[in-house]
């Protein structure tokens, strides 16, 4: 049986960019936004963000920026900082706290106990929908319509580019995707020495197209998930 990922998976081959970071930011934005309209109330949650010590960077800023579920962020972070404040609360603070404890200064244990234990939570939910997106990739490799929405699509970025490939036993599908990448990005790289030729004060020649947004498409080809593709 085929799910529903895995044609939103070939639809997004038909956009601009790496398919599997355009599934995983719909994806975050969806796991955001249900855990805030819906699970903001459960004990487990309560206790991913204790461990996490609230989001990791990225999803924080893209919170931050919906402006929508602020009570539900205000519950979870009520917990956040609770563990923060309690991991404080049992500092040792009527010692020095540079002061010297087997080795190790207090500021430095203290440092380490404020360390999240778990990743973000939305992190952790990304880290599963990539693996199951990588093993319809491998097994989609299999499929023509598949390899068809691949080939005509501008590629991965090099991160997936990386966890993607050494799923990938059989050598025949490597090869194919290895040729698809490498003309994807000698395309852009020529795409990027025009647009320099064209920016240049002795270009007499047509006008910048196309290829006047190649760094952004080459930064974004080469970072991966961008918050904001
Ligand atoms: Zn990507
Ligand atoms: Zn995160």
């Amino acid at each position: 049986m085929t799910s529903q990922g895995y044609y939103d998976l070939l639809d997004a081959f038909q956009q601009s960019g790496c398919a599997l970071c355009q599934r995983l930011r719909h994806d975050e934005k969806q796991y955001l936004s249900s855990l805030l309209y819906e699970y903001v109330t459960e004990w487990d949650v309560h206790q991913a963000m204790r461990a996490a010590r609230g989001f990791c960077a990225r999803h924080a800023a893209q919170l931050k920026s919906t402006g929508e579920g602020v009570l539900g962020i205000a519950v979870l972070y009520v917990t956040a900082l609770d563990e923060v404040i309690k991991t404080l609360d049992a500092a040792p603070v009527d010692t020095p706290i540079l002061k010297r404890l087997s080795g190790q200064s207090a500021g430095t244990t203290l440092s380490a106990k404020l360390e999240n234990v778990r990743d973000c939570p939305c992190c952790h939910a990304m880290h599963a929908a990539e693996g199951r997106y990588l093993d319809m990739m491998v097994a989609g490799l299999a499929k023509s319509d598949f390899l068809a929405a691949f080939q005509q699509s501008n590629g991965v970025c090099l991160p997936h580019l990386r966890r993607w490939l050494p799923l990938i036993s059989d050598a025949h599908q490597l090869k194919q995707v290895v040729l698809h990448q490498q003309s994807v990005w000698a395309s852009l790289k020529a795409e990027l020495q025009l647009f320099i030729a064209k920016y240049g004060a002795d270009w007499q020649g047509e006008p910048i197209g196309a290829e006047g947004d190649a760094w952004a498409r080459a930064i974004i080809s080469l970072a991966g998930n961008l918050p904001n593709g």
